[in-house]
């Protein structure tokens, strides 16, 4: 395939120059580097898809690459061992299974497990193993490259252990963090990383660098449309599984709109939202926001190539002037109020019947 996978799962070698929206991040490390600023901890932040990982993998290879200081050449036996994550000198802290208590490998290799299976955190002992690595010289004679992903998932107890290192970074070792959620870091954390922001893409922006990729028109705008301009996951994503999933949430919008009535239909209409696994209650949570986001924009008048999918334009226009703009803004709001509540222990079956009560007209919860 000649696109770049933005999961950090997949092994291989992702270039800078391979990556799409990710110029400006670029030219601020180049000046950086060229520059002999290199900080010794790097913060990449933006939301879920947006390809910070990969990211980050892409500059622990320039960072390690043996020709260039650039952008990784791919080619010197330094990036190719990156790609086949086996570089001694690319260390990687992830979370690991929950049965490792006091002791995790420093490999760079994915050992492949469940989401189900791994530890919420990351963990001190895991920050400690890796600080007293980065007391060691570069086995190959250059940097030493430290890479936490995600770092937004390390406890309070680890991020203060942490802390120490990066107040006082020993020679050419370099951290990266990768964050989705900077807010869970200490402050003190943050200000002490040299802070890259990743964010998504105009969709039509994204369909026009998916096309000049060689993707043909519909799959182009189908892609960057349900990944919110989100170059990693409009790689990654599975294109019809979520199409059709919109279009049922969509369905939803428009019958609860139409008629109150449509909630006696009820058992449907919350499982087409709501699902036990989290990641699949928030992919439909996401899709239900900018719906209802689009269909206010459509009713407002929107240029259709404003909107994420402007073959739904008709549909969500109708949606719109149902709803009303009011409306629709306090549902949004709902719906932050609602991803909020999520990491506590709260009946999200429930959540969600209010939800979309209040889509039919009964008090927004
Ligand atoms: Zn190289």
């Amino acid at each position: 395939m000649a696109f770049a996978q933005g999961d950090l799962k997949v092994s291989g070698l992702v270039r800078f120059s391979e990556m799409l929206g990710v110029e400006h991040a670029v030219e601020l490390l180049q000046r950086v580097i060229e520059g002999d600023r290199l900080p010794h901890g790097i913060l990449l932040t933006g939301p879920s898809g947006v390809g910070k990982g990969t990211f980050a993998r892409a500059l622990a290879a320039t960072l390690l690459c043996e020709t260039s200081d650039r952008e990784a050449c791919g080619t010197c036996s330094s990036c190719t061992r990156v790609a086949s994550r086996s570089h001694p000198d690319l260390l990687v802290v992830r979370r690991v299974s929950k049965k490792i208590r006091d002791r995790a490998p420093m490999s760079d290799n994915d050992e492949g497990e469940a989401e189900k299976d791994l530890s919420n955190f990351i963990r001190i002992f895991q920050i400690r193993e890796m600080t007293d690595h980065i007391g060691f010289a570069a086995k190959e004679g250059g940097r030493r490259v430290f890479l936490v992903d995600p770092a937004d998932r390390m406890n309070t107890e680890a991020q203060n252990a942490l802390l120490r290192t990066l107040e006082e970074p020993p020679g050419d070792a370099v951290i990266l963090l990768v964050a989705s959620r900077a807010h869970m870091l200490l402050p003190t954390v943050r200000s002490r990383c040299f802070a890259l922001r990743f964010g998504p893409m105009r969709p039509a922006e994204l369909a026009d660098a998916l096309q000049a990729r060689g993707m043909n028109l519909d799959e182009a705008q189908a892609r960057a449309s349900l990944s919110r301009g989100r170059p990693g996951l409009a790689l990654s994503l599975d294109l019809k599984r979520l199409e059709t999933r919109r279009g049922e949430i969509l369905g939803v919008l428009e019958a609860l709109t139409a008629s109150p009535r449509a909630i006696a239909e009820w058992p449907g209409l919350v499982g087409t939202v709501h699902d036990k696994d989290d990641a699949v209650f928030q992919e439909g949570l996401d899709l239900f926001e900018e719906l209802l986001r689009d269909a206010t924009r459509a009713a407002a008048g929107a240029p259709t190539d404003h909107l994420l999918d402007a073959r739904l334009a008709g549909r969500l226009e109708a949606v719109g002037h149902r709803l009303g703009t009011a409306r629709g803004a306090e549902l949004i709001r709902s719906i932050e109020k609602l991803r909020g509540q999520l990491s506590f222990n709260v009946n999200k079956t429930l959540l969600t019947e209010a939800l979309l009560a209040s889509v039919a007209g009964a008090p927004v919860p």
